[in-house]
């Protein structure tokens, strides 16, 4: 009697507008955020930016991206409308070639970002068919029940866009990664007129970049640095080389500038590098000009004539400044009294390695500077003035602060209550928030986690094979082998092979002795017609192998016991 029950209750759920995320709700990084329109049952979602984030420390050997879990999505595939990206940031949109393929939804974004994707998408070799539908700046799009406008934000990498996401609900200003830069050197500030414009036509919720909320007062603009590098290189005595974020195209601008005014030829090593300044000429970001000269020819010129700009402000092994610091650069090589300068923040998990290279810069007589010593890196992120402006021009009745680890969050919070923001609602990766009707509260879970690149595979984080390196990589594997006759009896010598565990214990005896007395006393505590039962056998011997030498050594390795019946006499 379908009629009765419609009238009796159950009816058709009432239309929510919620949001939730996958990555970045208490973290920097991983970046992975859903709107969801519709009643409860039958949602339709839109995916603003897709991330990755990076292992910090050791804890995970052998893991070098890390990617948020889409479980949820793919389970709901059909009713994704699109992927929005913000800007062109790893932590934004580091995992959209690689995770796409589980989605298969159209991918949005601004000819910058766009560009950027798909010179990835080439250098990957990939003939992924992901549709890309290129976005003009500031322009709008459909995608399911939202409509989606873009607003052109300052940040550190051109075309970072703050999302006006439209729908029946209400209106939602998603900040993306932004800074109140005034004079951002490339690409236009906020359009203040706009926010404020958006403010007086009503915005239901503002979820916003959280990354500086516990930092007072405005950031510095880009041209202050611009400034100040080239008052720096001008006054370089001799070769000068600056590293700094590859995307931050504001910057190699600054460093192109200080070069040319300083009458020096400017150098160009690493990929990264080359792959976006091809992408900011295509899209008018750098003039069809841009002229560099090849890192082959860094040595022929004259010391107080070149400025080399390179990849690797963060460490990284590979990249050029590791190598030059190393001198293991086939090109480009510094002796004492050049300058390295250090256009970058050190990433949290990254000390160490931009730490050694500094330290063996400064071995080498080079002059190091780094944002400790002069102004030659800007935050791409909002102080807590910044943060304010934008609730006054915009007036949300409530605030969800995203971007940022949970003190971050709760500065955020904290702050836009102060700005007058009626709800303000804290939440962490996987509480899904419900934006209207009604009071924001969270009313449900999803499920997230975090998968892990692995060599060429993508595994689970929590169960997965690296969950086990781990231990190994603690106190190593002893792998016993022993046969049986059908009668139970030992045939010949178990074969023990250890790994990364040491070769005797501190009165001499050999780690391999305590191993085997360890399986022969196990064998002879079990009754002959048991040891027929060669999972208990194994077991047994397992444990009394793993306790023969936690004794002797203080730690427990990994113990794996293979055994085989053989056929004969015995
Ligand atoms: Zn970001
Ligand atoms: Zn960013």
């Amino acid at each position: 009697m379908p009629d009765d029950r419609t009238k009796r209750g159950q009816p058709r759920g009432e239309d929510e507008l919620v949001f939730v995320a996958l990555g970045g709700l208490g973290e920097i990084g991983m970046n992975a955020y859903l709107y969801g329109y519709g009643p409860s049952d039958a949602r339709q979602w839109l995916l603003v930016d897709l991330g990755i984030t990076f292992p910090e420390g050791e804890d995970d050997p052998g893991v070098d991206v890390i990617f948020p879990d889409l479980r949820f999505l793919e389970e709901e595939k059909s009713t994704l409308a699109g992927i929005v990206i913000t800007h062109a940031h790893e932590d934004h949109i580091g995992a959209v070639i690689e995770l796409w393929h589980r989605l298969g939804v159209p991918v949005f974004a601004t000819p910058f970002t766009a560009g950027m994707l798909k010179a990835k998408l080439a250098e990957y070799g990939s003939r992924l068919p992901i549709p890309i539908r290129e976005i003009p700046l500031n322009g709008r799009f459909e995608a399911g029940p939202f409509n989606v406008e873009l607003i052109e934000m300052s940040h550190s990498i051109p075309e970072s866009s703050a999302l006006v996401i439209r729908t029946a609900a209400g209106t939602l200003l998603h900040t993306g990664d932004w800074k109140l830069d005034r004079t951002p050197l490339i690409g236009g500030a906020p359009d203040e007129a706009r926010l404020n414009a958006l403010g007086d036509e009503g915005v239901l919720a503002v979820i916003g970049d959280s990354t500086n909320a516990m930092r007072e007062g405005t950031s510095p603009s880009e041209k202050d640095v611009a400034r100040s590098l080239a008052e720096i290189v001008k006054d370089a005595p001799q070769r000068v080389i600056v590293t700094t974020f590859a995307s931050n195209v504001a910057r190699i601008k600054a460093v192109a500038d200080a070069t040319r005014a300083a009458g020096r030829e400017l150098v160009v090593a690493g990929r990264a590098l080359h792959r976006v300044i091809d992408v900011a000429i295509d899209t008018g970001y750098l003039p069809q000009g841009f002229r560099y000269v090849d890192q082959q020819q860094f040595d022929e010129l004259k010391r107080s004539k070149v400025v080399c700009l390179c990849t690797g402000s963060q460490g990284e092994p590979r990249a050029a400044m590791a190598r030059i610091a190393e001198n293991e650069h086939p090109d480009v090589s510094l002796a004492k009294g050049d300058m390295a300068i250090f256009s970058s923040r050190t990433i949290p998990g990254n000390e160490k390695a931009v730490g050694w290279i500094q330290n063996s810069l400064v071995r080498m007589g080079v002059e190091v500077i780094t944002d400790g010593e002069a102004l030659v890196h800007v935050t791409g992120h909002p102080r807590r003035d910044e943060l304010r402006q934008l609730y006054a021009w915009t007036r949300p009745r409530i605030a969800i602060p995203m971007h940022g680890e949970a003190r971050h969050l709760k500065a955020h919070a904290e702050l836009a209550r102060e700005c007058g923001v009626a709800e303000v609602q804290v939440a962490y990766n996987g509480e899904m928030v419900r934006l209207a009707p009604g009071t924001v509260r969270i009313v449900d879970d999803a499920p997230v986690g975090r998968l892990f690149r692995d060599g060429r595979l993508i595994v689970p984080s929590g169960e997965g094979p690296v969950r086990e390196r781990r231990k190994l990589a603690f106190a190593g594997i002893v792998v016993v082998a022993l046969a049986l006759s059908r009668r139970g009896d030992l045939m010949g010598d178990p074969q023990v092979t250890m790994e990364g565990v040491p070769a005797e214990d501190d009165a001499g005896e050999p780690m391999e002795e305590i191993v085997l007395s360890a399986v022969e006393g196990t064998l002879r505590s079990i009754p002959r017609d048991r040891r027929r039962d060669l999972e208990m056998v194994a077991e047994a011997v397992r444990r009394a192998v793993r306790g023969g030498i936690a004794s002797a050594w203080g730690k427990k390795p990994i113990v794996k016991v293979l055994t085989s019946v053989i056929e004969g006499k015995g």
